[in-house]
């Protein structure tokens, strides 16, 4: 057992925990995380729980991989950090043109941030720069989607829609419209991959550029495949019908890739799947495989380009982070991408896909459970709410999962599941069988 595995006497109190409900957990701390290896976590007395979701959708390697940890160990050794404004350390341009070798064709300039919410932030910036470099400084206008989720930041909060997150904090960035979301309709219920329906979704920024004008426009930005808030895959056709409507207005089409990036959906990046290349990407989480934190935005030549050219001299984008591109970070990306290569993680996600997917549709019957969705190595389950708690039937599943050492993540009444993409068919079937137990115990 690691010997730093309890917590210290009084530390509890210490810890304000993120999204978290803290009186109940420090009142409860038998989910403890101590260790992990491979496909699972061990709690402080040493309890394995199969890990369903990747960590937080990011451990797509699996957990404790060698090969980053003894690069990160090498890099310390060598340059622990330098700063990279004005400045330049190698790992850091290796790290980003290796991404750039991983996005679609054309994308291949990368600025390095520290999480999915700086990327978002970042991206967002830099759709509004690009169009004042190019002299359409009226462009302050951002468009998001009910149900997205682009983190924390600001920008991030004000262009995702997702009320419980955007609430507490009072007034948010101006300028900002939102998508209608593209779950619910019927014809979509139990879908495998794409659903059929609601490609016309997309149609709806017609309605917003009627009534702002393009040229107040600057950016819609989609998660390709929205995760956090319960796996809604989009509409076959949709992202193609949006692609078409950003180009047809001069508006910048910015991809959050925070969960699809790194063979989530079976390819490099959920563009590539989709087939719809977007101007700009976010990535994070899996760029690591997490174990270190690092984001990155890959923007298209020519949007770098512009912002970069925009100005004769002296810094061109007024943006970054001490920690961007930080050493450690890069040889840990740079580690998890030659795994990538190596294992072909993205290939190995497509091969298993056909039998989780199987597995994820099995669930169909077991009792509330109203909708199941799917798209590479995702499952999102949905429950029925129990009558006047919502979110409670799921946290309940949650919690006998976890009791009986299966690792899921709830997000309302939706169960995810996204498991690293080395997961094998016992695994599977261990995650769905443990999760089939809890929703009818559950319902017992
Ligand atoms: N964007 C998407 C699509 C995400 O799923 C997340 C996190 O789940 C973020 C942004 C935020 O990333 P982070 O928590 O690293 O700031």
């Amino acid at each position: 057992m690691n010997e730093i595995s309890v917590p210290r006497p009084n530390s509890l109190d210490a810890y304000w925990m993120p999204f978290s409900d803290n009186k109940y957990f420090k009142g409860d701390t038998s989910r403890m995380i101590a260790r992990a290896e491979g496909m699972s976590y061990y709690t402080p007395e040493g309890r394995e729980i199969l890990d369903g979701t990747a960590g937080l959708w990011c451990c797509n390697a699996g957990h404790g991989r060698v090969e980053i940890k003894e690069a990160i160990q090498k890099q310390a050794a060598i340059l622990d950090y330098a700063p990279t404004f004005q400045l330049g350390h190698p790992i850091a341009f290796e790290a980003a043109s290796r991404i750039a070798e991983m996005t679609p064709e054309g994308m291949d300039r990368v600025f390095f941030t520290n999480s999915g919410s700086e990327s978002a932030d970042t991206a967002l910036k830099i759709a509004l720069a690009y169009h004042k470099a190019r002299g359409e400084s009226s462009r302050v206008r951002l468009i998001g989607r009910e149900r997205g989720y682009h983190g924390v930041g600001f920008g991030g909060m004000s262009v995702g829609g997702i009320g419980a997150n955007r609430k507490q904090f009072g007034a948010l960035l101006p300028y900002v419209d939102h998508l209608p979301h593209t779950h619910g309709l019927k014809e979509n219920l139990f879908a495998k991959g794409e659903p059929p329906a609601g490609a016309h979704l997309a149609d709806v920024l017609e309605n917003l550029v009627a009534l702002h004008g393009a040229e107040t426009i600057a950016a819609v930005m989609v998660e390709p495949v929205a995760g956090s808030t319960g796996v809604l895959v989009p509409p076959a056709g949709y992202l193609k019908r949006l692609r078409e409507l950003c180009d047809k207005h001069g508006i910048l089409l910015i991809f959050d890739e925070v969960i699809t990036g790194f063979g989530r959906l079976g390819t490099n990046f959920g563009a590539e799947r989709l087939g719809v290349v977007p101007d700009i990407m976010t990535m994070a989480k899996g760029l690591t495989n997490a174990a270190v934190p690092m984001g990155a935005v890959a923007v298209k030549n020519g949007v770098y380009d512009t912002v970069v050219n925009g100005v004769a001299g002296g810094i061109e984008f007024f943006h970054g982070y001490t920690y961007s591109g930080h050493p450690l970070a890069a040889a840990a990306a740079i580690a998890t991408m030659q795994l990538h290569q190596s294992e072909d993680l993205p290939g190995r996600a497509r091969a298993i896909e056909p039998y989780w997917q199987d597995a994820m549709h099995s669930m169909r019957d077991a009792p509330n459970v109203i909708d199941i969705r799917d798209i590479g190595l995702i499952g999102g389950i949905e429950l029925a709410p129990r009558p006047g708690k919502p979110g409670a039937r799921a946290m309940d599943v949650f919690r006998r999962c976890f009791d009986a050492g299966v690792l899921v993540r709830v997000t309302g009444d939706i169960v995810a599941l996204s498991p690293p993409l080395i997961v094998e068919k016992p695994h599977v079937d261990r995650i769905v069988g443990t999760l089939t137990d809890a929703i009818r115990a559950e319902a017992a």
